[in-house]
C-alpha cells in the first residue's frame, strides 16, 4: 500500500492511518498481525548474509526491525508527512537518541527551557557528563536563541505547546535562526500531537513523540519515535537506535499502530471539549489564570493562529491558594482522576510541582512557569457536561 490510490490520486491524510504500512502476510488477514518473533530464518546461508551486507531487504533481529514495528514506523511517517521514522521503547528514548544522534563531546544545545522534567534532565544535566554544554533559553523570546547561540552550537531543541504551562514557541521563527547558524531543531511534538501541528513543515528537522501519551490515547502501552528525512535518519538515528537497542516491543507496536487508526476522531473530540470546558471554567472566581491555546486570551494566541490547525487536548490552570488549593482541588474530584499521564480517553490531572516537576529546585521551577497552584489537566472522551460538573464542583470547594 503506497501513499496513492489505484488512480494514483493522493490519499488523505486520516485514509493513510488507516491504509498505510500493512504488510500483509500470506493469511491475507483484514487487521495487522502481531509480529511476536524476536528474529527470523533464511532459506540459505548466502540469503542470510545478503540480509545482513543489505543486499537482500528483509528484517534480521527485533533490535534493528520488526514488520509490527515496521507497519507502526511507516503509518506515523505517512501521517507526519516524514520520510523515515524509528519507533523506540518510551518517549525519553526517543529525545535522548534524536539529541544524542545529534552530538558529541565539545558541541552545545540550545534549549527553552519550559521543559517536561525528563527532557530538562537529558539537555541539562545526562548531556554535560559527556562534554555537551547546554544553554535553557526563554523559548517564546526570539533574541533570546539568538544570543544564546556559540560557534559550537550544533542543535536547538523544543517542545511547543510545553508540558506543563502550553506556552507556546514560534517554530518557523526558530527555525530559521536554527538554519542561519548551522544547527538542527528537534522538536518535541507530544503536546499538540500530529493532528494539529506539523513541525517538519514549520521548518525543524525532526520531530520526537511520546507515543505513550495521545497515540496509545487509551493509558496502555508505552512508545517513542523520531522523525526526520531519510537522510537524518539514516545519517544521526539509524545505527545509533540499532547499536544500543532502545527498541519498541512488536506488541506495544501492535497496539500503538491500531491506536493510530483513531488518533484524529479522538484528538478532535477531546480538543472539541477541552476548549468548551476552557471557555466553561474560565472566569471561575478560584481559577487565577486559564492558559488553553485556542483562547484568544493565550499569550500566543497570533502564533497558534499561524502553526497549529487546532487547539489542544490539555489546559491549565492555576487555582488560588497556591499547593494547599490545588490539592484541595484535586481532592474534590470525582470524575477527573489524579494521574500524571496524559492524552487518555479518561480525563486526568496533574499538580506538575510536587510530580513531573518535583526534582527541580523552587527556583528552577519558577523558571519553567511551573508555580505551586498549577495544575495541568488533559481532557479524556468524557461527555462535557459531566466533565464541567465535576471540575466546578472541584473548583467551589477550594
Ligand atoms: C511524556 C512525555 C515525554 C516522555 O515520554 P515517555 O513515553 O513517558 O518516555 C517526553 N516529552 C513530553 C512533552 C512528554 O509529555
Amino acid at each position: 500500500m503506497s501513499e496513492r490510490s489505484r488512480n494514483g490520486r493522493i490519499l488523505h491524510a486520516d485514509t493513510r492511518l488507516v491504509h498505510e504500512g500493512i504488510l500483509r502476510s500470506e493469511f491475507g488477514e483484514t487487521s495487522e498481525a502481531l509480529f511476536l518473533t524476536q528474529g527470523h530464518v533464511y532459506a540459505s546461508a548466502e540469503e542470510c548474509e545478503a540480509r545482513f551486507t543489505g543486499d537482500s531487504p528483509g528484517f534480521l533481529y527485533a533490535r534493528f526491525s520488526n514488520p509490527t514495528v515496521s507497519m507502526f514506523e511507516q503509518r506515523i511517517a505517512s501521517f507526519e508527512g516524514a520520510e523515515a521514522a524509528r519507533a523506540t521503547a518510551t518517549g525519553m528514548a526517543a529525545v535522548t537518541a534524536a539529541l544524542m544522534g545529534l552530538l558529541q563531546a565539545g558541541d552545545h544545545i540550545v534549549s527553552a527551557r519550559a521543559l517536561f522534567g525528563s527532557c530538562r534532565y537529558v539537555v541539562a544535566e545526562l548531556l554535560p557528563r559527556f562534554g555537551v554544554a547546554s544553554t535553557l533559553v526563554d523559548g517564546t523570546n526570539l533574541d533570546a536563541w539568538r544570543e544564546a547561540v556559540r560557534p559550537e552550537t550544533k542543535v536547538f531543541f523544543l517542545e511547543s505547546p510545553a508540558n506543563p504551562t502550553l506556552e507556546v514557541i514560534d517554530i518557523q521563527a526558530v527555525a530559521q535562526i536554527a538554519r542561519e547558524v548551522g544547527a538542527k531543531l528537534v522538536v518535541d511534538n507530544v503536546f499538540s500531537t500530529p493532528v494539529w501541528q506539523k513541525p517538519l513543515e514549520l521548518g525543524a528537522d525532526c520531530v520526537v513523540y511520546s507515543a505513550t501519551k495521545h497515540i496509545d490515547g487509551q493509558g496502555r502501552c508505552l512508545g517513542g519515535v523520531v522523525l526526520g528525512s531519510e537522510e537524518f535518519i539514516l545519517t544521526h538515528i539509524h545505527t545509533l537506535l540499532r547499536q544500543t537497542g532502545p527498541s519498541m516491543s512488536p506488541f506495544n507496536a501492535w497496539v500503538l499502530l491500531k491506536s493510530l487508526e483513531t488518533l484524529p476522531l479522538r484528538v478532535e473530540r477531546q480538543t472539541r471539549t477541552a476548549a468548551e470546558l476552557a471557555d466553561a471554567l474560565a472566569g471561575h472566581s478560584r481559577i487565577r489564570r486559564l492558559t488553553y491555546p485556542g483562547r484568544a486570551d493565550h499569550p500566543q494566541a497570533d502564533i497558534i493562529a499561524r502553526q497549529m490547525k487546532g487547539g489542544s487536548t490539555l489546559i491549565a490552570l492555576e487555582i488560588e491558594g497556591g499547593k494547599a488549593g490545588a490539592f484541595r482541588f484535586l481532592n474534590a474530584l470525582n470524575l477527573v482522576r489524579i494521574s500524571n499521564n496524559l492524552g487518555d480517553a479518561k480525563s486526568l490531572i496533574t499538580h506538575p510541582a510536587t510530580t513531573t516537576h518535583q526534582r527541580f529546585t523552587p527556583g528552577e521551577r519558577a523558571e519553567m512557569g511551573v508555580r505551586e497552584g498549577l495544575v495541568r489537566l488533559s481532557v479524556g472522551l468524557e461527555h462535557p457536561g459531566d466533565l464541567i460538573d465535576d471540575l466546578v464542583q472541584a473548583l467551589d470547594r477550594v
